[in-house]
């Protein structure tokens, strides 16, 4: 399920295929796949476009038009976009299909189709419409801020990462991944975390998610202390060798090491 480091790779390949290229037509396969505006709607407003910059909030990818107004990209569970060039076949699951004047393409697509693509005025609108809180990697949310937020909150310290509403851009697989480099068990209430702590979780949320962004987010390709492609059965901790734990924590199923991450 795409976190900030996939949509932020997602960024950054649509920067590299889409950026300052003219839609020339707009092939809407699935309408369910848009948000709140109709087929004929989104048509007339993207066409004859060109998208001028991008931009990223938490898990949704901005894509700016130089006429105004933001086509936004939410990927679901299995949402990507794909790039095909001229009379090259769009990838299965394609939901809609935006194409540039030389015939190329980039296709959304979504085998289970709980992705959605919107339209919006403004990232103000859009942010505060559905109630996100700060992006985890927002250059203003600062140590200070971050506790603010977290202060008042007394669920576990899993949940409250993954709270879009909290901070943006989190889910099972990197808040695992937080807890676990910052050794806090996933169960630990926010009120049982002193300022040390939340500190430490702090700059482990910050390091996690540029590193991972800037590794385009593919397993395989994490440093040797990363618990990501240790999500598996009978996986030793690369820091004590404890025998790494699988349990469900804020509802989700989630992995952790009984040796680092004392409860
Ligand atoms: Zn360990």
């Amino acid at each position: 399920m795409p976190e900030l480091p996939d949509v932020e790779s997602f960024r950054r390949y649509f920067d590299k295929h889409a950026l300052k290229r003219k839609v020339v037509n707009v092939e809407i396969i699935e309408a369910g796949v848009l948000g709140g505006i109709s087929s004929a709607e989104f048509e007339d407003r993207v066409k004859g476009c060109t998208f001028k910059s991008s931009g990223r909030h938490g898990k949704y990818l901005f894509g700016f038009m130089d006429k105004g107004g933001i086509v936004v990209f939410h990927f679901g569970m299995t949402g990507s976009l794909e790039y095909s060039g001229k009379g090259g076949e769009p990838p299965a699951y394609t939901r809609l299909l935006l194409v540039f004047p030389k015939g190329d393409s980039l296709a959304y697509s979504d085998p289970r189709k709980l992705g959605r693509i919107y339209w919006t005025g403004t990232t103000e609108e859009f942010i505060s419409g559905k109630r996100l809180g700060p992006d985890a990697l927002s250059p203003g949310l600062e140590p200070d801020e971050f506790r603010k937020i977290l202060s008042g909150r007394k669920g576990g310290v899993k949940s409250v990462l993954m709270d879009q509403h909290v901070i943006a851009g989190i889910g099972n697989v990197y808040s695992d991944e937080i807890l676990f480099q910052a050794l806090i068990h996933p169960e630990k209430r926010i009120p049982e975390l002193d300022n040390k702590s939340l500190k430490r979780l702090f700059i482990t949320m910050k390091k996690v998610l540029n590193e991972s962004s800037d590794r385009h987010a593919s397993s395989g390709k994490f440093p040797g202390h990363y618990l990501i492609p240790l999500r598996k059965k009978d996986r030793k901790c690369p820091r004590c060798g404890t025998r790494l734990q699988h349990g469900t924590y804020g509802g989700r199923s989630s992995w952790f090491c009984p040796g680092c991450q004392k409860r």
